[in-house]
Formats: structure tokens, sequence, C-alpha cells
């Protein structure tokens, strides 16, 4: 399966239209090894509107398509999920590196994270690990 394929499968699976603009977005996330933030995907986006990319993001966010997380300046940059997001349950549950030097965010999901027990009476609903430092690139500088 190609990734446009793969893409439309998606899509459909969670009930959304395929669109150009939808595709686009994917295709862009999917080729970034880091997460990217919305003024970073208009500008490599071209024939796709302000309002069209939010709503795009807003609705993939949604359905457990893309996750968001802040970078250090506090900006919302997105990354694919892994296949066990679905509507309204995230379990993105990896490691998000941020790098003080280029300022990305990296989604380390190919970590096992070790597992949290809560003490009593508390109940979880999100939970998310974040590191902060230099990346591979920055650090061989
Ligand atoms: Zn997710
Ligand atoms: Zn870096
Ligand atoms: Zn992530």
């Amino acid at each position: 399966m190609n990734h446009n394929q793969h893409f439309e499968h998606l899509l459909k699976r969670h009930q959304l239209k395929r669109t150009e603009a939808r595709l686009r977005v994917l295709q862009l996330l999917v080729n970034k090894k880091t997460a990217t933030s919305q003024p970073d995907l208009e500008e490599v986006i071209g024939d796709v509107d302000r309002v069209t990319l939010y709503r795009i993001l807003n609705a993939f966010e949604e359905k457990g398509i893309i996750h968001k997380v802040f970078d250090l300046n506090g900006t919302a940059n997105y990354a694919l999920c892994s296949s066990d997001c679905d509507e309204h349950h995230h379990h993105d549950e990896h490691l998000h590196f941020n790098c003080t030097n280029c300022k990305n965010v990296y989604c380390l999901d190919e970590m096992d994270m070790p597992p949290i027990i809560l003490p009593a009476g508390f109940k979880l609903e999100k939970l998310s690990f974040s590191a902060t430092g230099l990346c591979p690139k920055c650090a061989n500088k």
C-alpha cells in the first residue's frame, strides 16, 4: 500500500471525506520525524487557507489521527498517532523530546514507558511524558 492509499483508508475509517487538503496534511506529517506546527504547515502546504488547515487539524485530533504536543515556546505541534488512537481516545503515551537548540519536538514512540500506578483515589485521564535536551543533530555540532 502506498501512502495515499493508506491515508484514504485512514480517512474512511474515521468517517472523514477524502479531500486533497486532508491528504496533503497527512502526507506532510508522515514525512517528518518531528511534530509540526500549524505555521510551519502553512508555509509548505500551498493552496490551503488558514481556516481550512485549522479545521483539518482539529478534526484529525478529535478523530485520533494526530496528536498535539507543545514545544518549548508553547506553540502547538502536531504529529501522526499510532493506530491505537481513536475518536476521543488518544493513547500517545510516548516520550516527547524537546530540543532546546532547534526547538523541534520528537515523538519517541519506540521507547517503552514504565507503567504509571497512581495512588488510590486518582482517576487518570491523560498521561504525557516530556524531556528537554539536545537532539542527535544538535548534540553533534
Ligand atoms: Zn493519538
Ligand atoms: Zn535539535
Ligand atoms: Zn507524539
